[in-house]
């Protein structure tokens, strides 16, 4: 275990071009005191427990001092905005502290959003508030605990900081880790500057560190791309299966990783409902959660657009149906899993669909009623009543039952080792609006941060249910106003 001061930081991005970043220094926040730290990440950092007691750690994790042979900077980048192209965006309020390696030679980038001004903040002030904060640290390690490539949170720490959004708010920085936080947008800034050795220097860097395997091998670019869609449909399966809408998928928010990355005004459906808008600014739905694997589709031909100078045009006309195959196999594959079916049969994606349209015109709880299917036996006809009950149409959700029944039988399923196999990918628990409201709500009102860290702990490990948290594993009561999500964090 180590000290903060002793963390093995490597810096291998800001040894690249200038052009690729600015350097600069996080503006600290006064006082800084921690709010949260998770345990798991500092894990991942070999940080001993006993330095999240010393004064110090906040002041690290605030900008306030830097940690040796940290080399800040923020990382320019550009994107697709809601389908448009704007040239520059770039890290306007993130910024990288520097890449640590652990004592298992894994590197993970530190950075802190919410530091301050860059050269890349255009109007932003370069802070994040706190209630954006919290909603990112819970649903990254939420994502982690389903399973779910996504950056990881390290911690939390606010000071005497007034943040203005739409009213005065406390505002707060997370630090967030990931093994590199390179996006589409990266390559996209390049591509349209027409800076095609930048281009090159950016894939190989990204070969050289996170897909060492291709290094030397043949067409490396068109590899890439290929593992980065193949990644990329595995992603959006996993959201999909889950019921998550990011909110705003722009291609300056796609990890080259095929990590769950930045969020925003993103959302777990409850009642399903495939047309789901997360985000209060979408007016027209384009990150609808039934949207999300065509803007998937989208975003990596916009990325193969971007390598296409690196890379034979065929090969890149090829890259989009490979993300849809990759895609679809593993939604279908999820799904199946849900269903707690091993084999495969014709007819699956049938009885998928047909019960996902009795949960849309039933708006019955998605993560309620994949987990309750695990208790349908298949000698008894009908479906426990509270599964049962949800359901507007009984009649034909019995019709659904007795052919999943059915199903369950063509392989010879065994109904105990089924639900135990099912209650480890339907989660128990998932970050319900309202639970990530009252966490943020004790936090900015009293200072309480009790909540988020129970929270944390909780979505932590969603599948095994915790004697005395029940109401954590429920929609709000019917009746609560909608909590109202939108792109001001
Ligand atoms: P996001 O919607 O968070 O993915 O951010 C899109 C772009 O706006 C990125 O370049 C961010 O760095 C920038 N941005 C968002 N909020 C702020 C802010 N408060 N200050 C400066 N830049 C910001
Ligand atoms: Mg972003």
């Amino acid at each position: 275990m180590t000290k903060l001061e002793y963390l093995n930081f490597q810096n291998t991005y800001a040894n690249l071009p200038d052009v690729f970043f600015q350097r600069v220094k996080p503006t600290p926040i006064p006082n800084p005191y921690l709010v949260s730290v998770n345990p798991a990440a500092a894990e991942l950092l070999d940080i001993d427990p006993t330095e999240w007691t010393r004064p110090e750690f906040a002041e690290y994790f605030c900008g306030a001092k830097l940690l040796p042979g940290s080399d800040p900077i923020a990382m320019l980048y550009s994107g697709h905005q809601f389908g448009h192209y704007v040239p520059q965006l770039g890290d306007g309020r993130a910024i990288l502290l520097g890449e640590v390696r652990n004592q298992n030679g894994e590197r993970w980038e530190l950075q802190l959003k919410g530091a301050g001004l860059t050269r890349f903040s255009r109007d932003g002030d370069g802070r994040a508030v706190m209630r954006s904060t919290i909603r990112e640290y819970l649903c990254g390690e939420a994502m982690h605990g389903l399973g779910i490539p996504t950056t990881r949170s390290l911690c939390i720490v606010a000071g005497e900081e007034i943040v203005w959004r739409e009213t005065p708010e406390p505002g707060a920085m997370l630090l967030r880790m990931a093994p590199t936080h390179v996006r589409f947008g990266s390559f996209e800034v390049f591509y349209y500057r027409r800076q095609h050795e930048y281009l090159k220097t950016l894939a190989d860097y990204v070969i050289e560190y996170h897909y060492p395997h291709l290094v030397g091998a043949e067409n490396p670019y068109a590899r890439l791309l290929h593992e980065v869609a193949v990644r990329t449909g595995h992603l959006v399966a996993q959201w999909q299966a889950v019921g998550w809408a990011h909110g705003v998928l722009n291609t300056d928010n796609m990890s080259i990783l095929g990590l769950t990355l930045d969020y925003g005004p993103f959302g777990f459906m409850e009642r399903y409902d495939p047309t789901f808008i997360c985000n209060h600014s979408d007016h027209h739905g384009r990150y609808s959660f039934q949207n999300q694997p065509d803007i998937g589709f989208w975003n990596i031909r916009a990325l193969a657009r971007a390598l296409s100078p690196l890379v034979d045009q065929d090969a890149v006309n090829g890259i989009p149906e490979i993300y849809e195959k990759a895609m679809l196999a593993r939604y279908a594959e999820l799904m199946r899993a849900k269903l707690g079916l091993v084999e495969a049969h014709a007819g699956d994606d049938k009885l998928v669909t047909d019960l996902l349209n009795l949960m849309d015109s039933s708006r019955v709880d998605y993560t309620n009623v994949f987990r309750g299917l695990g208790a349908v036996r298949q000698e008894s006809s009908a479906a426990p009543d509270a599964l049962r009950d949800q359901f507007l149409h009984r009649e034909a959700f019995d019709d659904w039952t007795a052919r999943y029944r059915e199903r369950l039988r063509a392989e010879k399923s065994e109904d105990e080792e089924r639900q135990v196999r099912m209650d480890q990918v339907n989660p128990k628990y998932i970050l319900r609006n309202h639970l990530a409201q009252q966490a943020i709500h004790q936090a900015v009102q009293q200072k309480d941060y009790s909540e988020v860290d129970r929270l944390l702990n909780l979505l932590g490990d969603p599948y095994t249910e915790r004697p005395g948290m029940e109401s954590y594993a429920v929609p709000p009561p019917p009746g609560e106003p909608p909590i109202i999500v939108s792109c001001s964090s």
